[in-house]
This record gives C-alpha cells, sequence and structure tokens, in this order.
C-alpha cells in the first residue's frame, strides 16, 4: 500500500508529524533537500514542501540520491505509529478507553511553531514526545497564538526590541480537527459580556494528538479575534479570557471531539478552570449536587505546580471573575462569594483575590511540585490551604523535571551511545542499568566527540554575531572581525534562559576586574556566551540584558563575552549540545526546577550551578561543579554577594584548573572523567520518559480510578 504513494506525498505526510523533529534522519532529509531555504524558513517543513511543487522537488530527490531514505523514513514512521509494544500498553492500559487530558498554556515542540516563552512550554512539549514514545492514551489541549511570542533583537543601546510576526494556520503543520458533522470544530465559551468562540487545530507529536484553540475567527467581536494572538500578551482581562478559552473551551472541545478523558492534568494553573467545566458536566448527566461532583472531579485532577514566588501566580479580581466565569457558576449554583471562595486562600476573606493556583489545589486531589527541594518550598507556600495538617502532611508531592532525550541528545553523541549501551536503549532510557556502558566510551572519542560539536556551536554563533553587528549598522570591519570572535581551545562557558532577574545573568560580571583576569588569563582563559529573551514587561529584566550586553560591547571584553539574541529551541539546541559548561546561579530556592542542564548532561557538557532546583538533588561532587553550598541568607543583597564569591571561588579553584590540566595525549582526563559520571548518573534520572513514568505511575492510574499506588510525599 506505502509503495503506491509517491514520494513526494510520503514527504508530505512526515512533513505534518512532529515526530521527524525527534528522528535526526528525517531531519537531515529535509536540510538534503534545500539547506539554504531549511534554514531561512526556521526548520519548517511544511513551507519547505509548499516551494517545491513536484517536478522540481523529483529533480532534487533525484540529483541528491534522497528516494530510499524516504522510503525508509516513512516505513519506520508508520511502525513507530502502529506498534503496540509500548510501555504504556504494559502499563497503562488503563488509560486505554478514556485518556489522561494535559493541558498547557504553551507548548514549546520545535522552533517552527512559536508558541511557547520557554522552560513551561519545553517541558510541555517534551511531555507529548515522551508520552508518545511510551504509547501513554493521552489527549493534549493549549492555544494557538497566530503571532507567537516575540522574536528579540537588542539594540545598540543594548535594549530589548520585541517584534511579532503572524504564523499562518496554513504554513504550519495544523489540520483542522473535525467534529462529527465533518467541519472544523468550533466551540464557544460564555461570559457576562457575550459569547467568545474558538475554532480547533490538531498537531500531530507522534501518536499524541495536540489540540489549538484559535479565536480568530469571523464569528467573534474584533477584541476577541486578537484574544489568543499573543502568549503571554496584553492585561489581566486578556489574561482571563484566555484562561477561560485554555480551561472550559479546552474541555468543551475535547467533548465535541467525542473525547472522554479519565485525568485532568493541568501544567500550571493557567487551566483550572477546566475541571469546573467538568464538574457541570457531572452535576448535569448525573444529576447529582456541587459538592459531591466536586469530590469525583477533583479525584480525577492533577495540578502541577511551577511557580516557587507568590507574584508568579495569576490572580484575578472578583468583577473578572464574575464577568468571565459568572455564567458557569450560576449552572453550578454558586453565588458571587461561593465562586470567589474556590480561589482564596481563606474562602471567608473578602480582602483576597481570586488565584488560579488555589482553584487548581482545591480542584485537584493530586498535586505536585517540579523537584525535590520545590516540593518542600511549595508545602511551605502553601500551609494556608490545608492549616489542620502539618508540614510533612502537607498533599504536595515532587515529580522532577525531565528532558526528551532524542529531541536534545546531539546525533554524534547518539552514535558514541549506540556503540556502548544496550541496543533499544533509547525506549528504556528510566533504567539506571542501560546508562552503565557510558563508562566504556573511551576519553578520546568523548573528547573528540565533544570538541566537534563544541566547534559547530561556535561557528554557529559567530555567524549570528556577525549578522547582529550588521543589523545594528557597526562596521563592516567589526562584523568581520566578530566572524572571528570565540576561540575553540578557550573554555567555554554558556549561560542562556530567561532573563528574570532571580536569576542573575550579571551574577559573573559583577566583579568586572575578577572576570577580566579570568578571561584574559594566558595560559587558562574563558569566554561566555549568553543568551535569553525578558518578558516584554519586564523592566529589570530588560535592563539586566543591557547590562550583560554592554560589558560584551567594552574592548577588552570583545570576543570573549558575547550576547545571542533570540534565544529559541534551535539555539537552545546548539548552546546544550557544544558548550564545556553550562552556568546557573538563580537565588535559592527560585528556580522550581530548571531543565536546561539537563539537555547538557546528555551531550557531555558539565553544569556549574547553584544548588538549586534539579541541581540540589542531582550533584554528587563529582557530576559537575556547585557554586556554594545550599546556604540562604533573608538579605538577597548578602546572599548576592555570598555567591558571587563562591562563584569565582570555584571557577578558579576547580573549573578552570581541571579542564586545563592535560595528560600526555593532550586530554584533560579528569575532566573527561565528570562528563561520562554526569551521563552515568544524571542521564537516566533527568529524562522525560522517566518524568512521564512517574506522572503515569503515581497520578495518572490511581486518578484514572486503577490500583492506587500510593502517592508519597518524599521529603
Ligand atoms: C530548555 C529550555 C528552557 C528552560 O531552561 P531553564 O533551565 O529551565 O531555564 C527555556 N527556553 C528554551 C528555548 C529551552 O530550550
Amino acid at each position: 500500500m506505502s509503495q503506491q504513494k509517491s514520494t513526494h506525498q510520503k514527504l508530505t505526510e512526515l512533513a505534518t508529524n512532529y515526530w521527524w523533529s525527534w528522528q535526526p534522519e528525517v531531519t537531515s532529509l529535509f536540510r538534503a533537500i534545500d539547506p539554504e531555504r531549511w534554514s531561512q524558513l526556521n526548520h519548517n517543513p511544511v513551507m519547505l514542501l509548499a516551494e517545491y511543487p513536484p517536478e522540481k522537488l523529483e529533480e532534487r530527490l533525484t540529483t541528491q540520491v534522497l528516494h530510499s531514505s524516504i522510503h525508509w523514513a516513512y516505513r519506520r514512521w508508520q511502525e513507530y505509529m502502529e506498534s503496540r509494544e509500548t510501555w504504556g500498553m504494559t502499563n497503562a492500559a488503563i488509560l486505554g478507553q478514556r485518556p489522561a487530558a494535559y493541558f498547557s498554556a504553551e507548548f514549546g515542540l520545535h522552533e517552527s511553531l512559536p508558541i511557547y516563552s520557554g522552560g513551561l512550554g519545553v517541558l510541555a512539549g517534551d511531555h507529548l514526545k515522551s508520552a508518545s514514545d511510551l504509547g501513554i492514551p493521552l489527549v493534549a489541549v493549549g492555544l494557538f497564538y497566530h503571532e507567537g511570542y516575540f522574536s528579540q533583537q537588542i539594540d545598540i543601546e543594548g535594549w530589548q526590541r520585541e517584534t511579532y510576526t503572524e504564523v499562518s494556520d496554513k504554513r504550519i503543520p495544523m489540520e483542522p480537527a473535525l467534529g462529527p458533522d465533518g467541519k472544523q470544530c468550533v466551540i464557544h465559551v460564555d461570559t457576562r459580556s457575550g459569547k467568545i468562540y474558538a475554532r480547533v487545530w490538531k498537531v500531530n507529536v507522534g501518536r499524541i494528538i495536540l489540540h489549538l484553540l484559535d479565536t480568530n475567527i469571523p464569528e467573534n467581536k474584533d477584541e476577541d479575534r486578537h484574544l489568543t494572538a499573543r502568549l503571554y500578551g496584553g492585561d489581566h482581562r486578556t489574561r482571563i479570557r484566555q484562561e477561560i478559552m485554555l480551561g472550559i473551551g479546552g474541555v468543551r472541545a475535547l467533548t465535541a471531539l467525542g473525547y472522554q478523558p479519565s485525568v485532568i492534568h493541568m501544567n500550571e494553573g493557567h487551566s483550572a478552570f477546566a475541571p469546573l467545566e467538568m464538574i457541570k458536566m457531572r452535576m448535569k448527566e448525573d444529576g447529582i449536587p456541587f459538592d459531591e461532583a466536586l469530590r469525583e472531579t477533583a479525584s480525577m485532577g492533577v495540578f502541577t505546580t511551577h511557580t516557587p514566588v507568590p507574584a508568579g501566580h495569576d490572580r484575578f479580581d472578583a468583577g473578572l471573575i464574575d464577568e468571565h466565569v459568572g455564567p458557569l457558576a450560576d449552572e453550578l449554583g454558586l453565588n458571587r462569594d461561593a465562586m470567589m471562595g474556590l480561589g482564596r486562600v481563606d474562602p471567608q476573606n473578602h480582602g483576597e483575590s481570586f488565584c488560579m493556583t488555589v482553584l487548581a489545589f482545591r480542584l485537584s486531589r493530586r498535586a505536585n511540585a517540579v523537584s525535590s527541594l520545590h516540593g518542600v518550598v511549595s508545602r511551605r507556600m502553601w500551609t494556608g490551604l490545608w492549616p489542620w495538617r502539618s508540614e510533612e502532611e502537607m498533599p504536595i508531592g515532587h515529580i522532577t523535571n525531565g528532558v526528551h532525550v532524542p529531541t536534545w541528545l546531539a546525533q554524534q553523541m547518539r552514535v558514541l551511545y549506540d556503540r556502548v549501551l544496550p541496543q533499544h536503549w533509547y525506549l528504556r532510557t528510566g533504567e539506571p542499568d542501560v546508562w552503565a556502558g557510558i563508562e566504556q566510551i573511551t576519553s578520546g572519542e568523548l573528547w573528540e566527540t565533544h570538541t566537534s560539536l563544541k566547534n559547530r556551536l561556535l561557528i554557529y554563533a559567530r555567524g549570528k554575531l556577525a549578522q547582529q553587528a550588521r543589523r545594528r549598522g557597526e562596521s563592516e570591519q567589526r562584523a568581520h572581525d566578530l566572524s572571528n570572535a570565540l576561540d575553540p581551545r578557550v573554555l567555554t562557558i554558556g549561560f542562556a534562559r530567561r532573563f528574570a532577574p532571580y536569576k542573575r545573568a550579571d551574577l559573573v560580571l559583577r566583579d568586572l576586574d575578577m572576570i577580566l583576569k579570568l578571561i584574559n588569563d594566558v595560559d587558562r582563559p574563558v569566554q561566555f556566551i549568553f543568551a535569553g529573551k525578558a518578558h516584554p514587561a519586564d523592566q529589570p529584566g530588560k535592563q539586566l540584558i543591557q547590562r550583560v550586553y554592554r560589558v560584551s560591547q567594552q574592548p577588552e571584553f570583545k570576543n570573549r563575552v558575547v550576547v545571542l539574541e533570540d534565544y529559541d529551541i534551535n539555539l537552545a539546541r546548539h548552546l546544550v549540545q557544544g558548550v564545556d559548561v553550562w552556568l546557573n546561579n538563580p537565588r535559592r530556592p527560585l528556580e522550581a526546577s530548571g531543565t536546561s542542564g539537563q539537555k547538557v548532561v546528555l551531550n557531555g557538557g558539565l553544569n556549574c550551578s547553584i544548588l538549586d532546583g534539579w541541581w540540589a538533588e542531582a550533584y554528587d561532587g563529582l557530576n559537575g561543579f556547585a557554586i556554594g553550598n545550599g546556604r540562604t541568607h533573608v538579605n538577597t543583597d548578602v546572599q548576592d554577594e555570598r555567591d558571587m564569591k563562591s562563584l569565582y571561588e570555584v571557577l578558579k579553584n576547580e573549573v578552570i584548573p581541571i579542564y586545563y590540566r592535560h595528560d600526555a595525549d593532550g586530554l584533560p582526563q579528569e575532566w573527561i572523567q565528570r562528563m561520562r559520571r554526569a551521563i552515568r548518573t544524571l542521564g537516566w534520572r533527568f529524562n522525560a520518559d522517566r518524568m512521564v513514568m512517574d506522572y503515569v505511575r503515581n497520578t495518572y492510574i490511581p486518578a484514572a480510578g486503577g490500583l492506587s499506588c500510593h502517592f508519597s510525599v518524599q521529603p
């Protein structure tokens, strides 16, 4: 049957399922068709193929000898989609009839679909990919932002400029989700000021379908057509309207498409209205009162909290709640005060606004933080919700975040893994034994592979720097000069993440004399690559970018401290695959987990991090480097000062000497030993397969009413 399909048809089908994005061979196929356009089009195969009518494509495929690779890729994809021998088939059969529904305001699947801003979205994307690989029955719901999140440029003053470009729904791999009538599914949500409509799209992520709601349709008033234009754009009113669409609209879309989920997983509180809509359905269908429907719905609820700072949680005032949730509250038989009570730590406290996190906790029996330390912090933070319980008895556990190995592992590293790990290791990444073989990789081959990936990063970075300089109107001489920036022999430290003040991007630059000495050391120099966006409304975050940028422009730092614009999944992939050291210095304990350092581990880079988030439970003394000893101070100035000193100490006393201590063959043996140890001790724990298996065993199966493994709170 598949043999009858033309190569063009097969390629088109492959292009419409993001499975290709975590198959390096299939990715290379698309690139081989037209390398230049491929990178200009942001690695979007649908757009690439749109430029190639069948004859022209045929010609390219023939000259590049791609036919047999396409047939092979297509066959592998079919096998993947049809395979019944998955972990999920054995371990999550209970979800077979009624899947888990996963809600998130953002999904970071790939650079070609810019509906993510950072860690939360990339985590959700990795969750879907692992759920697909493991064969977990799961459907996902999000919003389609047709202007996405912004692209970042940094101007000559170092100030961040945001631009939004419209992503046409025809140019990304989405298709209409069809209702029973064969037409694109359209749902609506009621507010006191009118209905808001949304159509539903489908994005294929391997075996998982991600449904995206999109309000940009003629049924809506102008204001509402733009409602889902931008991720995290707009004010409180935009925010709550997006959130009723995600939660209430999301449940309605799933229902209209014939799904009857047995688990509601809320990735952060944005989607916490979803269970309310489910409660309403229960009351109608079963004729039961609100309290009983709430109890039953909450038993299906799984809530993952990500934010360890009170200010990071969405809060709405009574007016906004009544306007947007009033009609639903009426159907639930709740008056305004009872409705507000659901979102208050103390329901009787009329001074309290409505908090989405509180609602999510109330409507889900299972809640988790995203690292062990974050679990402690979250339990402490929310004691007010369960005042009669001690801190240890609080119903908040933790499942530490992990990353999707095939997405983040460089192809050259995978070749090494294939040689020393058991066959089909990538189907069993959650098992420690599988990773034991890492010790067999010889120092020479590991170092050579790392060096080649580092070179790839530096070449990419230079190209980007020269481009940035030309755009800013710097002299041609300067742009040319930049193409020699970053020396491959120099210890290269990467720092890339959201520029939020608590992440302290400038910490390492606070003592410029000190850092200048390190950078210009004749025998053992270091260089830094920075990247990251600040939220458009975050002025202190933008000032941080400016500070780092200005240092990078000073003559004595040029070519040794560089800032790359527009951090996205593509830039992240280059960075995590090529740096020697990944620096992370948040103000403990504000980093709930962090995941970028986990991507670095897989590729042989070493973490140098504050003992916060995942690193607090990962560091064993030899699998990377720790900044400080985990102590905190109530005064942030004191803590910053202390952490800065610890950072310089670990760089001077450990990182730099170990990196430059070579044996007779020119290999830094002790460093390479740490690389191997990092992969072996961390790879199996901090990957998304292990994470999704934990969610399934500890939350989805009990929530779906299966044999309940006790979800213990691990202190
Ligand atoms: C992995 C990733 C993140 C998350 O990194 P943190 O370590 O959690 O800060 C953010 N943005 C992109 C593009 C990523 O790939």
